[in-house]
């Protein structure tokens, strides 16, 4: 039995990567920063999602000597640039939740035909404060003009993924993990740690 420290605070993702690792990675046991009773916080000051993925992992790694699991995803818009990008947590301002998020973003798509956008993830295992690899997923979508559904978390209401016709927030949970950013990322962890990558 493998035992991995899944270094995320968000709810929606933690219940993701655990239903993710649980279904396909049987021996593997998880852990939270809350069953490790660590809650600090990582600045994450990285220009990309793997830097800001590799952050996480290799403190939480040194500072708990457990394998560490660390997730770091956002939204891209084509006609915002790709923002938000890696502020899509800070996007309408620290502390802000979810719908202040939405509110903001469809406030600056107002008007906006081309609504292309895609979720990125960046996941990144680190064994004693050194990244052992990164990997990384994406998913294409549109952004729509109103929320759709109440499942998911984030921007999911907001993200129409067309082969589907569903937002995100509309799909289950299982129905996300096959298709989303952070499942392609674990696909490849998955691969990773099959082939032995963390039997060092
Ligand atoms: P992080 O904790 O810095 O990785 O923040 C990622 C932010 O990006 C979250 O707070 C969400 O707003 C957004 N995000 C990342 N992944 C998803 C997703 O799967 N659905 C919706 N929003 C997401």
């Amino acid at each position: 039995m493998t035992t991995l420290l899944l270094a995320t605070c968000n709810q929606g993702k933690k219940r993701e990567i655990e239903n993710y690792l649980q279904q396909g990675l049987a021996d593997i046991r998880l852990l939270s920063l809350a069953d490790v009773n660590v809650n600090a916080d990582v600045s994450e000051t990285g220009a990309t999602f793997a830097e800001n993925a590799r952050l996480k992992a290799d403190y939480y790694s040194l500072r708990t000597g457990l394998d560490t699991l660390g997730d770091d995803s956002g939204l891209e818009v084509m006609a915002l640039g790709g923002r938000p990008g890696v502020l899509s947590a800070r996007y309408a301002g620290e502390g802000a939740n979810d719908d202040a998020r939405i509110q903001k973003l469809l406030a600056e798509m107002q008007g906006i035909i081309e609504r292309r956008a895609r979720f990125v993830s960046a996941v990144c295992i680190s064994r004693n404060g050194s990244a052992l690899a990164t990997f990384s997923g994406q998913v294409e979508g549109e952004i729509l003009f109103a929320k759709r559904g109440e499942g998911g978390f984030g921007y999911d209401p907001l993200f129409f993924y067309q082969p589907l016709g569903k937002t995100f927030a509309e799909l289950t949970l299982e129905e996300k993990n096959r298709v989303s950013h952070r499942a392609r990322a674990l696909e490849q962890f998955k691969i990773f740690f099959l082939h032995g990558g963390l039997a060092l």
